[in-house]
């Protein structure tokens, strides 16, 4: 058989399996067929490389992995939609965004308005906004939505995802940007989580951000094989008229893109509520996670003349959904104790799926919340609620019969660690609320190892290979009991340790010494002191440039630094105050560790030396008057967060760069703040 045909038919054939896989799940052959097939493909291309086909599945896994992510820059900006909300009845008509929303499209529509709207409603995927240029028909390029206008270059992950066309059809226009949506499944996210468990990897806590995390890799090896869809809704650029939006998503199927088949063509604004309706309840059910529904005016003509406000298109509304909520048994309570020995309720749960997500663990907050407010008893139905990224909540306890009969949950009066007599102290965040902590710093094992793990952080010592399990190794052992401890470490006490060999053992030690040099931010928020982040931190030893300035400084001196106030002065004149607390300082000076200071900055504003990014629309003022008045006061504005942004200024529809803050832990401000904090520094 002529090798050309044999090699078309396969890449056809793999390409067809894929598609029935990934996207239909209705897989037609076993996974070893695909695999033969897969091979046979393989070799051919091997022997016969001139005859390999571009779009080969083959070539979708081996890209090579990049150094870093390049921006990405698009031609015509991704904008925001307007946001509505589905309001609480009985109080409120659910629906008045809907209705105000059709009323605004009247308004501006005046004489042209039809009487009646046709729309689609499309579910909003919860997952990451993506753009997909073709030119000449192939897949050259594609970027996350980042400000709009740039984002982050990630063909080389995009290029694995099978639900992606690398090529399209003869009836595609040559040029194209399609834009959609790049998210997890949930089954397979639950199967890829199982194997990563299996394997002792951690879990992946949330699809959304899972989803980015993996579409930020450098090398396309670890994303291929990770169960990523991609859901065409819109378009960037796009050459031919089309007239109207259903028409456009069929279009974008026929070229061979996913579009979301429960999306619906509504005529006139009841239909419209019922389609919400309907998402709504089926929410649950779906393979992926939304938040909420996507309201478009169909007709193109209609788009053209509503056109924009401000950065939104007038055609088009995100309706948002109240958090998914589910009801499931407390199975018990679990008391963790945290690094600095506060003790915090969990709710162990019946595992029960709450928009999509199994969960098993809720957050109880606190006493006060627990016994007061939620009044638990073991065995309740309770309701939960998980909202996006955070950790969900128990809301309220369902009330039954007999219910009043079971003894409500009490607090322990002793560590479940250590056992030592539980203390209660007024808690700093809310004074009407108590703080519950084990008093027993040094012979708690579970301060001693929250305390060595927050020592070693990224953001800390950053000492690489003291992980959990490491840590878990050295405290159980005996050999470490406070931070100090590590630089009295020994290699022939590592190697003794489980999956410890010679090279990671000496690899360990040096790792610890390089630490002792870590300057003196760093080194301060590596000893804990209570409320003082990274960014407190570093305005500490900016401001003081020695430790010892520091732990000589009364409240008054400490409060003089910008940015901060009487709170954190206190914590950290209280935390210098304690003699345990400077032994460890004297022990960690003897054993090496340097805390190097810079110079003292004099009077120094709180924007000197200092990088802002903006991102999103601020209330009142624009980005260039927002630039202006913080270079004016000595800061600097660049255009991308990282570890050394200080502050990320958000405002409304803030895209990927807050992402960015939360995940590197860069502090955010919002107008406000950023106003407050220049009138501080005139
Ligand atoms: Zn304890």
């Amino acid at each position: 058989m002529d090798v050309r045909v044999r090699i078309n038919e396969l890449v056809d054939a793999l390409i067809r399996h894929n598609r029935l896989y990934h996207q239909q799940n209705e897989p037609e052959i076993s996974d070893w067929e695909y695999d033969a097939l897969f091979r046979e493909l393989e070799t051919l291309e091997a022997v016969h490389p001139e005859q390999a086909r571009e779009d080969s599945p083959t070539k979708q896994v081996g890209s090579a992995p990049i150094a870093e992510l390049v921006p990405f820059v698009r031609e015509i900006p991704m904008l925001s939609l307007q946001n509505g909300y589905k309001r609480e009845p009985p109080e409120e008509d659910p629906w008045i965004d809907l209705r105000d929303f059709e009323e605004r499209l009247r308004r501006v529509l005046g004489e042209e308005a039809p009487a009646v709207f046709q729309y689609v409603v499309e579910p909003k995927l919860d997952g990451l906004a993506m753009e997909l240029v073709y030119e000449d028909r192939r897949f050259v390029r594609g970027g996350t939505r980042g400000d709009g206008v740039t984002g982050e270059d990630v063909t080389h992950n995009l290029r694995t995802i099978p639900s992606i066309p690398k090529v399209l059809p003869p009836s595609a226009p040559t040029r194209l940007t399609v834009r959609g949506e790049v998210l997890f499944d949930l089954p397979g996210f639950e199967k890829m989580n199982s194997a990563r468990e299996a394997a002792g990897e951690r879990r992946f806590e949330n699809p959304r951000n899972s989803a980015a995390g993996t579409m930020r890799q450098l090398d396309p090896k670890s994303v291929a094989g990770r169960p990523l869809h991609f859901y065409a809704h819109s378009a960037g650029v796009l050459p031919e008229r089309v007239p109207s939006h259903h028409e456009l998503l069929n279009r974008f199927a026929a070229w061979g893109f996913t579009v979301n088949p429960i999306n619906r063509r509504c005529t006139g604004l009841d239909e419209v509520i019922a389609a919400v309706a309907d998402l709504e309840r089926l929410r649950v059910d779906l393979p992926y996670e939304i938040d909420g529904a996507v309201v478009k005016v169909d007709s193109t003509a209609q788009q053209d003349a509503l056109g924009f406000v401000t950065r939104s298109p007038r055609w088009a509304l995100a309706f948002k959904y109240p958090p998914p909520t589910a009801q499931t048994r407390l199975e018990s309570v679990l008391f963790s104790v945290g690094r600095t020995g506060a003790v915090t309720p969990v709710a162990n749960l019946a595992p029960v799926r709450v928009g999509g997500v199994t969960v098993r663990n809720a957050t109880l907050h606190n006493e006060h919340q627990m016994t007061r407010v939620l009044g638990l008893r073991v065995g309740d139905l309770v309701e939960i609620r998980r909202a996006g990224d955070v950790i969900p909540e128990v809301l309220r306890a369902v009330d039954e019969p007999g219910r009043a009969d079971r003894p409500p949950i009490a607090y322990p009066e002793t560590c479940p660690q250590c056992g030592a007599h539980l203390v209660r102290e007024p808690n700093p965040d809310d004074l009407d609320k108590v703080l519950i902590r084990c008093p027993d710093k040094l012979s708690c094992s579970a301060q001693a190892r929250g305390a060595i793990r927050h020592f070693a952080s990224r953001l800390a010592m950053d000492i690489e290979g003291v992980g959990e399990k490491i840590v878990d190794q050295l405290v159980t052992h005996g050999l470490v009991r406070r931070p100090s401890d590590l630089y009295a470490l020994t290699k022939d006490q590592l190697v003794n340790l489980e999956r410890m060999g010679e090279l990671s053992a000496t690899n360990l030690v040096s790792a610890i010494e390089a630490s002792k040099a870590r300057p003196l931010d760093r080194a301060l928020m590596a000893l804990g002191v209570p409320m003082v982040g990274e960014s407190t931190a570093r305005d500490l030893a900016r401001y003081f440039g020695s430790l010892d300035a520091i732990m000589g400084a009364t409240v008054p001196e400490l409060t003089g630094v910008p940015g901060v106030g009487d709170n954190v002065a206190q914590a950290v004149r209280a935390f210098f105050d304690e003699p345990g607390n400077v032994e460890e300082i004297e022990r960690l000076r003897a054993r090496g560790v340097q805390f190097p200071g810079g110079a003292r900055v004099a009077n120094g504003t709180a924007f000197v030396g200092k990088t802002f990014v903006l991102t999103g629309t601020l209330p009142t003022l624009s980005r260039d008057a927002a630039k202006a008045r913080i270079e004016a006061a000595g800061g600097k504005v660049t255009g991308s967060v990282s570890k050394k942004t200080d502050y990320v200024v958000v405002g409304a529809d803030a895209g990927s760069k807050l992402e960015k803050a939360v995940e590197l832990g860069v502090p955010t401000l919002d107008e406000g703040a950023l106003l407050a904090l220049l009138e501080g520094a005139s």
